[in-house]
């Protein structure tokens, strides 16, 4: 039989706000365990939370760069559970009133449009860590993550496949890169899916009993997952089984899930409304500037780079995965006045140093400087080596384009006497050469015009070099 799979994700967020979101500690990722919390956070008896603004804005921030509706009244809501990484017993987080809803975002598939609904983002407080003590016989707790800011995403059930749900991450990633609200550093847990799906006989309306996978951090752990998920419940089915509604442990180094619990411990949390904190309003002139402060997003500007700069989709759309990629493209391509060109450059160069030392290598590069360098290649003023050299350079040392390039004599030499003197010079040196070329061999006209620009130390414009070395070469064999 023939069987549709569908997947619905759950993605949790840490706001990159300075403080915690209801007291004033740091809000930094490591240092010391519980050297940064506070009788707040650690929810002593008595201490009153007070709701970080900034936490909310990027919410709000988040809610509509992915098209939601934003509550204009909501509340926070305890949810009340224990877990001893959840000091107070209870996690302030948003229940009936989230502060968006109803959104949606597009991805791409195949370079087809696709849109997934955003059923709601809600705000919470993230717990602590549990760390198992390697030498003694139980866990150690670190405070320092409770009450740090985060959303919770929730999107509707629309994804159909393993890829899909992988692309809606990374889609998601990139809008909460570009809004700026949150730095997504998975291998550090700011960013995490939980993959809701269930499988069902393609044709047949009612959705089948889902599953649950918590905590997976990274994409590629999502799709494997969800497609490992699949296979497993299509097998049960096929068996003659009932899949079981239950919360899976996804082990991503076994490549396997295993059951955590089922649905018989399913929790009650007593939802109620957070009496310490006041319900939130938010009025016309907040939400128009924070729509304002909306940067262009990753789809469209892939689309503007694809329809209005020529670049090729696949180019654009990998450019536009990251965010600083993209503001480095832009700079550069306006000052150099070649998108092309800029782009190509990203697609190897750029590419190859992030592969070779991480996306750190971008914080040294500045766009403009970048489109100077560019500019000198556009004009013919340095070749493609040249370019090269100006950008180590560049990295190393953060000088200005126009100085290195003097400094290290690195223009274009055009002086023909120059030029003609060094031809001459290659063509005396190499009668075995000459005598190949005489013989038809072409091979030999480029070891001799590999030995020109070599004697004129890379800096010869291949084509004047090439015409004179012509010239040359066939008057020295009609002699
Ligand atoms: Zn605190």
């Amino acid at each position: 039989m023939d069987y549709e799979v569908v997947i619905g994700l759950e993605i949790h967020s840490e706001l990159k706000t300075k403080s915690k979101i209801f007291c004033g500690c740091k809000n930094e990722f490591g240092g010391e365990p519980n050297t940064k919390c506070c009788p707040i956070c650690l929810g002593m008896p008595g201490v009153l939370p007070k709701l970080n603004k900034k936490a909310l804005e990027y919410a709000i921030k988040a809610g509509i760069a992915m098209n939601c509706k934003i509550s204009r009244f909501s509340k926070m809501d305890r949810k009340n559970f224990f877990y001893p990484d959840m000091p107070k017993a209870y996690q302030i987080s948003q229940y009936d009133l989230p502060i968006c809803y109803d959104g949606y975002v597009d991805i791409e598939v195949n370079g087809e449009k696709k849109r997934i609904g955003i059923e709601r983002i809600h705000l919470e407080e993230d717990a602590g860590k549990l760390m198992h003590d390697p030498f003694g016989q139980g866990s150690l707790i670190d405070h320092n993550r409770c009450g740090v800011p985060l959303i919770e995403i929730v999107t509707c059930p629309d994804v159909r496949s393993a890829e899909e749900a992988r692309i809606l991450f990374e889609t998601i990633k990139t809008i909460l890169e570009y809004t700026e609200v949150s730095d997504c550093q998975m291998q550090e847990g700011s960013l995490r899916a939980d993959v809701n799906l269930s499988v069902r006989p393609r044709g047949q309306k009612e959705f089948g009993v889902r599953t649950e996978m918590k905590n997976l951090n990274s994409l590629r752990a999502v799709q494997r997952a969800a497609e490992a998920e699949a296979k497993r419940q299509i097998a049960v089915i096929e068996k003659g089984g009932q899949v079981i509604q239950e919360t899976r442990r996804w082990d991503d180094n076994k490549g396997e899930s295993f059951s955590m619990r089922g649905k018989e411990e399913a929790m009650d949390y007593r939802y109620f409304p957070e009496p310490d904190l006041v319900p939130i309003v938010v009025d016309d002139a907040w939400l128009n500037e924070i729509k304002a402060s909306i940067p262009e997003l990753p789809l469209s500007r892939k689309e503007r780079y694809v329809n209005e700069l020529g670049i090729p989709p696949y180019d654009a759309g990998l450019i536009t995965m990251n965010k600083k990629l993209a503001d480095i493209f832009e700079e550069a391509y306006k000052v150099c006045g070649n998108p092309k060109l800029a782009s190509n450059w990203i697609m190897t160069d750029i590419l190859r140093r992030i592969n070779e030392q991480g996306d750190s290598v971008l914080d040294s590069l500045n766009g403009a400087k970048f489109g100077q360098i560019l500019l000198f290649l556009e004009k013919g003023e340095i070749t493609q080596a040249s370019a090269k050299q100006a950008l180590d350079t560049f990295l190393e040392t953060g000088e200005e384009p126009e100085s290195i390039i003097n400094r290290l004599g690195l223009k274009v030499q055009r002086d023909e006497n120059l030029v003609l003197a060094a031809v001459k010079d290659v063509i005396e040196k190499n009668p075995q050469a000459i005598a190949d070329f005489k013989a038809g061999k072409t091979k030999a006209f480029g070891f001799l015009m590999g030995q020109t620009m070599a004697a004129l130390k890379g800096k010869g414009d291949p084509a004047q070099v090439k015409k004179i070395l012509e010239e040359q070469l066939n008057a020295a064999i009609n002699e």
